[in-house]
């Protein structure tokens, strides 16, 4: 693999095109305006800065890598990428348009892949030029320090495009599971439940964001508790793939807590706006009830 488009650049296309990078890969950033791709590089430098300051990686290795990064606000540089990967914001209508517009300069061979956690596989095949070549590859963040991939298979992805995302995830270094296209994949069909369940168990006022986060990580041995992961995953993130969850298996068990609900209509998405469950202004992460 020489080279890899990556259409959405927040939270995961920034981790996704870093680890791509650093691996010896081109890549080809987009998001909707340029400045935007831009602001992404621009992180990307100082995470990469930041791990030489470290002494994890040499500078010379950040050099190469952030100078493998392209911002781009159009897809046709991507036109000659062996694999395009979709990491825009979790909606179908958003997500359509895209592999619409990516279809139309996919080369023969490439594969169209998407990062979503939540939407079904096969129905998004549809809107891509080849069902057969388009595939769910699923990172996980922050994608540079996770060491997993889920590979989601359509029921029209071919054998080969299945074994060649294998292949391009196994050489970033990560262990990957494949899942069959369910609700949820694997790890998010058992996390978001359980994410879910601690904003019902803060809004019913059973007890407070510390000590719901302090007994998950100590009576359960996670190293983050569930409120502090669903501000780093995103709340808006979480109540898109929740909703997914309730909508394709119309299970109430997976019915949105209503103080999610309010803090997203709140605007209040996390660690990503600076406030969530947690206050992200000072040092330390602060419980904001
Ligand atoms: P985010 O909000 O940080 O980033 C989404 C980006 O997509 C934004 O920069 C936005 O401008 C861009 N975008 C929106 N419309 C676009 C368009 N038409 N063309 C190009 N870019 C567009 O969200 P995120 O957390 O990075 O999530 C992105 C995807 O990854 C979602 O599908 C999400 O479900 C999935 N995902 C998220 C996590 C997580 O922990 N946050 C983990 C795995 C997968």
């Amino acid at each position: 693999m020489r080279k890899v488009g990556i259409i959405g650049a927040g939270q995961m296309g920034s981790g996704i095109a870093q680890t791509v990078a650093q691996h010896g890969i081109e890549v080809v950033l987009a998001d909707v305006e340029l400045s935007v791709a831009e602001k992404a590089r621009a992180g990307i430098d100082r995470t990469l800065r930041k791990l030489v300051d470290k002494g994890k990686i040499e500078g010379a290795e950040a050099d190469a890598a952030l100078g493998r990064i392209t911002p781009v606000a159009d897809y046709q540089p991507m036109a000659d990428a062996e694999l395009i990967i979709e990491a825009a914001t979790e909606r179908e209508e958003i997500k359509r348009a895209i592999f619409e517009a990516a279809g139309e300069i996919l080369g023969q061979d490439a594969i169209l892949a998407s990062n979503t956690s939540s939407i079904p596989i096969t129905r998004m095949a549809n809107w891509s030029p080849d069902p057969a070549r388009f595939i769910g590859l699923h990172f996980f963040n922050p994608v540079p320090v996770m060491g997993l991939i889920e590979v989601i298979p359509g029921l029209a992805t071919s054998d080969e495009t299945t074994a060649r995302t294998r292949a391009f995830a196994e050489r970033l270094g990560k262990e990957v599971v494949l899942s069959q296209d369910e609700p949820g994949f694997v790890v998010n069909r058992i996390l978001l439940p359980m994410l879910n369940e601690a904003v019902f168990v803060l809004g019913q006022g059973t007890a407070s964001i510390e000590d719901i986060d302090k007994g998950c990580r100590l009576g359960l041995n996670h190293p983050m508790g569930p409120l502090q992961l669903a501000d780093f995953v995103g709340l808006d993130t979480c109540f898109e793939i929740i909703q997914v969850l309730h909508k394709t298996t119309g299970d109430p068990k997976y019915r949105p807590a209503p103080l999610l609900v309010k803090y997203v209509e709140a605007g209040w998405l996390g660690r990503k706006t600076g406030r969530g469950f947690y206050d992200y202004s000072g040092e330390e992460p602060a419980p904001t009830r």
